[in-house]
């Protein structure tokens, strides 16, 4: 470096960020510290990396790791100190003039009031500058890790320019020296300053000391590596906040110590709130930290849980990882894989003991959680039959409070084998459906499926505990004929030969909307019904997918004794050219695909209706 003394200009966004954070931030400013020592733990913690990837020309190699925070009240200054990786001139010209993620200062510009900023500039890159929140000047003394390195000087009074010189450093690492403001001398003192880094700082993993004082401050030790009961609720819900930036308390909590097959340790949360984020497609930022022998080795690990429950937050900590690994490695890692293997089993587990222990607040959880656990069952055949016993189903003689699938069962009459479901677009049209009248009758009960994710479910699942599922809207598939090819054909055409001209005549009205027209004596109230064959879920997941998606024909029955019905019949006996019984039939069909939220066409189904209404007033 040529230049002795050099001013730079901040990087304009940084002006603007400074401001934002010194306005919003001033009646919480003492968590300048909290990122001034996440700052320091974090440049140590990079320096045991290169520790263990280097071993020669390393400035001080035996120097303690650790974070020294010391304050002076006659020259007004605090100082933290750490023996991490330290800054070259380039480092510190580049990391403390710059905001390293774009979009920064439009987000901290769109918080509105009610915004947790403090609790968001850790994740923006930003908390340096909160430094400026209670400095008037800041210098940062600084050296890199190397013996060739030269230390330097950065210098700022946070208005836009800073300086960078070099500067005579004989040991690694940062120093951050605050000149403090008038109003901020209050950090100017021991408890003070140990109350805040007790709060925010327990748990970083080196010793942080104030002064020359012999013991650290901090317990340092991870919450997940202490004895189960000597962690407070506080300590584990103050934890979960870190690892969630979720501020209501987590639902349920899993501690896993294993020693076999693999070694590893597993600190687990459940949020008891979802965020709306999660269950979009493009949410990515969900995975546990992993560590390896306390370091912590990737940040967000995806392949650590199922896709399924990528709700779940927390820590996994195991002695038998290698600590450089890359994404691709984490991925087809063996010991990686058995750990995922575990912690799915135990999260399944922990939820099904839950459900035991009170339904209630199981089933309030469940509301919001639900679709993670149905996209598990589609995805997850392994854990299948454990995933369906954690879902509620709403049934049509259930009212609004859900049941699972295993009261369900019990509740099924000795004649009944199949869990007889319908999927539909809500409860209400649901419970209207006739599909559910010949079950009344029977005094039956139907699983009312009403959301978009149990169309995509039922495509998955075929059997509960051996029994098998089946849609009350599908037709019966043929049953099967002892008789010879030949011989069916022959008992086809005396059927048609037999069959009743009125469902002739109708099928010829209707063309190719429908597949058949039949009766049935399966209705009590309503005129039709129309049931499906074949894959009935395919089509309704094709509805949601494709917007132009023509649903497929169906087979329409009709109920013989249906004023409707009847009606229909005499007056096709008495004119099957009829134009009002052609609109009738039409009508009829439609009523039933909208009830079914199929139909194609809204705009002929009303002009036929006021054409109806028209006829009737004149
Ligand atoms: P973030 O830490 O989120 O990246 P900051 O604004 O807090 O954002 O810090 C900017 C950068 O400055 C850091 O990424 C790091 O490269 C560097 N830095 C800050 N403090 C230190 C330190 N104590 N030791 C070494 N580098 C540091």
């Amino acid at each position: 470096m040529s230049e002795e003394s050099k001013t730079y200009d901040f990087q304009a966004e940084i002006q603007k960020v400074l401001d934002i954070l010194i306005n919003r931030l001033y009646k919480n400013r003492e968590i300048f510290l909290r990122e001034l020592i996440s700052n320091a733990a974090d440049a140590l913690h990079r320096f045991r990396i290169v520790q263990l990837e280097q071993k020669e020309g390393i400035l001080d190699p035996d120097q303690e790791l650790a974070i020294q925070v010391s304050f002076d009240e006659d020259g007004n200054t605090l100082t933290i100190t750490d023996s991490g990786v330290g800054m070259t001139y380039e480092e510190a010209v580049q990391n403390l003039g710059t905001i390293a993620q774009s979009g920064t200062l439009e987000f901290l510009e769109e918080l509105d009031d009610t915004s947790d900023v403090a609790n968001l500039i850790g994740q923006f890159g930003v908390g340096f500058y909160s430094a400026f929140i209670v400095a008037t000047d800041v210098t940062v003394r600084s050296r890199s890790f190397t013996t060739e390195s030269k230390g330097i000087e950065w210098r700022s009074k946070g208005t836009g320019k800073f300086t960078v010189t070099h500067y005579d450093k004989p040991t690694r690492g940062t120093d951050i020296i605050l000149t403090m403001k008038d109003d901020a001398k209050e950090f100017l003192n021991k408890y003070k300053l140990e109350t805040i880094i007790k709060k925010y700082s327990d748990f970083v993993g080196f010793p942080i000391r104030i002064g020359d004082e012999e013991k650290p401050v901090n317990r340092q030790t991870p919450i997940w590596h202490q004895p189960e009961d000597e962690v407070k609720d506080e300590e584990y819900n103050e934890f979960y906040r870190q690892v969630s930036m979720d501020f209501t308390e987590p639902f349920h909590r899993i501690r896993m110590n294993v020693d076999a097959p693999i070694q590893f340790k597993a600190l687990l949360f459940i949020p008891s709130r979802r965020d709306r984020s999660m269950t979009s497609v493009q949410f990515q930022d969900y995975g546990l930290k992993l560590y390896s022998k306390k370091i912590l080795i990737q940040e967000k690990a995806k392949d650590l849980l199922p896709e399924y429950l990528r709700f779940v937050f927390g820590v996994v900590d195991s002695e038998d990882l290698p600590l450089n690994v890359s994404r691709e490695v984490i991925q087809v890692d063996r010991n990686i894989q058995r750990i995922s293997k575990s912690i799915t089993k135990k999260i399944i587990e922990e939820l099904g003991k839950f459900t035991k222990e009170d339904e209630e607040k199981y089933l309030e959880w469940y509301e919001q959680f639900s679709v993670f656990l149905k996209e598990g069952i589609a995805n997850d055949q392994k854990r299948r039959e454990k995933l369906l016993e954690l879902i509620r189903v709403k049934t049509s003689k259930s009212e609004d409070k859900p049941i699972t699938l295993t009261k369900y069962v019990e509740g099924m009459p000795d004649e009944q084998e199949e869990l007889l479901y319908l999927l539909g677009e809500n409860l209400r049209s649901l419970k209207q459906s006739p599909h559910l009248e010949h079950y009344k009758k029977l005094d039956q009960e139907i699983i009312l499926f009403d959301e978009p994710i149990d169309t995509f479910l039922m495509m998955h699942v075929t059997t509960f505990n051996e029994k098998p599922f089946k849609a009350i809207d599908q037709a019966e598939p043929e049953p099967p004929t002892e008789s010879e090819d030949e011989k069916d054909e022959d008992e086809d055409k005396e059927e048609e030969k037999e069959k009743d001209p009125f469902l002739v005549g109708i099928k010829e009205i209707l063309g190719n909307r429908v597949i058949d027209v039949r009766f049935t004596d399966a209705l009590t109230d309503s005129p039709c019904r129309l049931l499906g064959q074949g894959a009935a879920a395919y089509s309704r997941m094709m509805r949601y997918m494709t917007e132009d998606y023509i649903p497929q024909a169906k087979i329409m029955e009709l109920n013989t004794t249906h004023p409707i019905v009847v009606g229909l019949k005499k007056l096709f006996e008495n004119d099957p050219e009829s134009s009002l019984l052609r609109e009738c039939c039409f009508q009829l069909l439609e009523s039933q695909e909208l009830a079914e939220g199929n139909l194609k066409d809204v705009n002929a189904m009303i002009a036929r209706t006021t054409d109806f209404m028209k006829q009737l007033l004149e």
